[in-house]
């Protein structure tokens, strides 16, 4: 078997010119700031019948090697495009942002390489920052030296950079959802098939994302994903989940496609990074996955935003 990337995965070129057909397919096209190599980071904006409809964000492939992730974007919007029943619900009550991938140089890089080399080679960005370790950590808290907390040393998978939003894909996403004040976001990664919230220790917010996440995957046909998260053992990580929910006041969870087990299963007749986090088959990870994205925001917006959740639970 192959190791070489190959369909339905899409060369750089090729996936960029389907995010532009796509935005003018489904609404627009925002262009929200330039990667480290000049590329352009794009958003496409899916807008709602209602003009005051809250705004959700769903951002893939902050990751460079983690293609799957955006192909789940990709088909967010492409069941957008043909007015699918499933995302009925959703577009009337909500304005839909996409990004399909905030890391276009890590995805070019992977491409350059064939999908092979280290994983601090293939998943960070070209200053060699983990950018999901780049986000600053919520006032009074501090980084431990737990495996996947993020690495204060260059070189390493997750290293988190020489401070919080350095890199101009972070601080562009970051800005971006200041501006837009998103209810609601999920991160696209792979491959461990889970769902991973914000992390919390309050009840009221450790019980709304037990609801948020059952949405999800009550809604998705493939594979079931289940929460993995602690109220009590966890460790702030810079990840954009964590400051989404702390730092913009937005829901916001971490969604990783695909299995551990699927993945091996592959992985050991294929030996390949890239073929470790994307299935060889993606459409049926990804007709679940868009599945469990639209009921997850269609039941955050109907929440209130997290700060007015811990208000209306514990009186003024
Ligand atoms: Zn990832």
């Amino acid at each position: 078997m192959s190791t070489a990337i190959a369909p339905p995965y899409l060369d750089p070129e090729a996936r960029a010119a389907r995010v532009d057909a796509l935005a003018t397919a489904c609404g627009d096209r925002v262009e929200f700031g330039r990667s480290v190599d000049g590329e352009p980071l794009v958003a496409v904006r899916v807008p709602s019948p209602r003009p005051d409809a809250p705004r959700v964000l769903c951002c893939a492939n902050i990751h460079g090697v983690e293609w799957v992730a955006g192909l789940v974007a990709l088909g967010l919007l492409e069941r957008v495009a043909a007015g699918a029943p499933e995302l009925d619900e959703l577009r009337a009550r909500a304005e839909l942002w996409v990004v399909p991938c905030l890391n276009p140089d890590g995805y070019r890089n992977t491409w350059t390489r064939g999908g092979e080399g280290t994983l601090a080679q293939l998943r960070c960005n070209a200053h060699g920052v983990d950018l999901n370790r780049n986000y600053p950590l919520p006032a009074g808290t501090r980084r431990l030296a737990l495996p996947g907390a993020g690495s204060l040393e260059p070189g390493r998978a997750t290293w988190c950079g020489p401070s919080p939003l350095s890199e101009p894909e972070t601080a562009a996403l970051h800005e971006l959802c200041a501006a837009q004040r998103f209810h609601a976001a999920a991160g696209l990664h792979s491959f461990m098939g889970t769902l991973i919230p914000a992390r919390v220790t309050t009840r009221e917010h450790w019980a709304a994302y037990g609801q948020l996440c059952r949405s999800f995957a009550g809604a998705q046909r493939h594979r079931r994903y289940r929460r993995l998260a602690s109220r009590f053992i966890d460790a702030w990580t810079g990840e954009q989940e964590d400051h989404l929910h702390h730092g913009l006041d937005c829901w916001a969870i971490c969604v990783e496609t695909f299995t551990v087990a699927a993945s091996l299963r592959q992985h050991l007749r294929a030996p390949s990074r890239f073929w470790r986090f994307n299935p060889r088959d993606p459409s049926p990870w990804i007709d679940s996955d868009v599945g469990g994205l639209a009921a997850y925001f269609s039941a955050a917006v109907a929440l209130p935003r997290p700060a007015a959740l811990s208000r209306s639970r514990t009186g003024p």
